[in-house]
């Protein structure tokens, strides 16, 4: 039975992205396909409307169109809903597979459960991507910026953002700490007075599952190596897990010319590694470690797989590399669903200045193109952003960085953008 939707103005035409093959990522994309949006909070509606401009442009350039359906969460949820995720915004992001939202905003304190945290959980996006490659002309604080082209798969579901913790001098921390130094043993570990407790669970089944996405995209896309990132040496039963069930995936779920799972790769050089040719590989690096070697030997990594907090520390940093947050895309991939968003929030005070920088959310966009098989799209989107930001004209965030760019709105970014859109095509 189709669901009603309450308060969502359907599209007049488009059609439903349908699933061939849900284990294997397989969909039948329309010409026209029906894509929900929510445009998000704070700047998210000055981006949000920016990158369906251009996406929408981009799509048109190469001969298909898009059936936007605008739907609501966060701020103009409750105007419209009295409530912060409305079901009819679920229940379109799961049945039309192929989605793209702004930031939403997350209050800080007790009793305000993140929204972006419960789409991912209640959808189960399982895998959280970011992609951090230099587009020509973004100022970068590194020397060669150029070197930087990798893939982050990001743990979205598990680790210390479980939300399994216990807040100081509650009955509840009282009881998990009694257990913890009772009957586990653990009596002389924590130190007298209130405490805070978390715990960090991390299974075989969602750090095998990732890995395997993260995988699959590497010989999909002609990438020559697979990082797995952990802090192993210290949280063996966690993070040691992780990398250690990410390798038994390597080794017995693909032939070995196609993937070669690395021994002792935590501490062999790179180059003393002889791997076989066109194969994968797949090695483990300690995360502490990474965050200088991707500063320091840039060029040497390509798809990184890691554990939930580690990805967020991670991609943050490899982000900062290539021009930050304003720049930085993201996408959430599960079984044959994506829903796209920009790694940056909701930026309250920059918020209907129509300043913001919308390329963060116009690349999420082209991540979500690609996933569509959209390929030629994807590309026209980076090429016309990149030709934009090489030839000075940029939005404030990135202008106060270079010597001679031209200070441009959202508004007039977003045009210079579609402008180089129907120059490229
Ligand atoms: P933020 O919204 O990402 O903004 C931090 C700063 O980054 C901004 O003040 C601005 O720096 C720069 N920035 C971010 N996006 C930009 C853009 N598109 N163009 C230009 N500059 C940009 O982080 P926050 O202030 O910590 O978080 C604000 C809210 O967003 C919080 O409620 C948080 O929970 C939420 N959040 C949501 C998501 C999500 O929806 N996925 C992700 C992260 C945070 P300058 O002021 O220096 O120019």
């Amino acid at each position: 039975m189709s669901y009603d939707y309450e308060k969502v103005e359907m599209p007049g035409d488009g059609q439903k992205i349908e699933v061939v093959d849900e284990d294997n990522d397989e969909l039948d994309v329309p010409e026209t396909p029906i894509i929900p949006i929510v445009h998000g909070d704070g700047i998210g509606t000055d981006v949000g409307p920016a990158a369906q401009t251009v996406l929408e442009a981009a799509a048109n350039a190469t001969g298909r169109d898009i059936a936007w359906m605008r739907v609501f969460a966060g701020e103009s949820a409750r105007e419209k809903y009295d409530e912060n995720l409305p079901d009819d915004t679920v229940t379109a992001i799961d049945e039309h597979r192929v989605a793209i939202k702004g930031p939403l905003t997350t209050p800080v304190g007790a009793g305000f459960r993140s929204l972006n945290v419960a789409l991912r959980q209640t959808l189960d996006f399982y895998s959280n991507v970011r992609p951090t490659y230099y587009l020509d002309g973004v100022p970068s604080p590194m020397k060669a910026p150029e070197e930087m082209d990798m893939i982050t798969f990001r743990e979205n579901t598990e680790d210390v953002y479980a939300g399994i913790e216990w807040e100081a001098g509650t009955e509840e921390v009282k009881k998990v700490r009694n257990f913890v130094e009772e009957e586990m043993g653990f009596g002389e570990t924590m130190h007298d007075g209130p405490i805070g407790i978390g715990i960090k669970p991390i299974t075989e089944f969602g750090s095998k599952r990732l890995v395997r996405k993260a995988i699959d995209y590497a010989i999909e896309h002609d990438r020559d190596k697979v990082t797995l990132v952990g802090k192993g040496n210290i949280m063996k039963f966690t993070e040691g897990q992780f990398t250690e069930w990410g390798m038994e995936v390597a080794q017995e779920e693909y032939d070995d010319e196609e993937v070669f799972a690395a021994p002792d790769s935590l501490w062999e050089e790179r180059d003393d590694i002889d791997v076989p040719e066109d194969a994968v590989m797949v090695e483990e690096r300690l995360a502490d470690a990474m965050l200088q070697w991707i500063q320091l030997r840039t060029d040497e990594f390509s798809v990184l797989a890691m554990p939930n907090l580690n990805g967020d520390y991670l991609s943050d940093a490899a982000g900062a590399q290539i021009g930050g947050l304003g720049i930085a895309p993201g996408a959430n991939f599960g079984d044959a669903r994506v829903l796209a968003e920009p790694v940056h929030g909701s930026a309250p005070k920059h918020a209907g200045q129509d300043k913001a920088n919308p390329t963060a959310m116009i690349l999420s966009g082209r991540l979500m193109f690609d996933y569509m098989g959209w390929d030629d799209a994807a590309d026209l989107v980076r090429d016309a952003v990149e030709e934009t930001i090489s030839s000075g004209t940029v939005t404030y965030d990135l202008e106060r960085q270079l010597a001679d760019a031209e200070k441009l709105s959202t508004t007039e970014y977003t045009a210079a953008i579609v402008e180089h859109i129907e120059k490229l095509a």
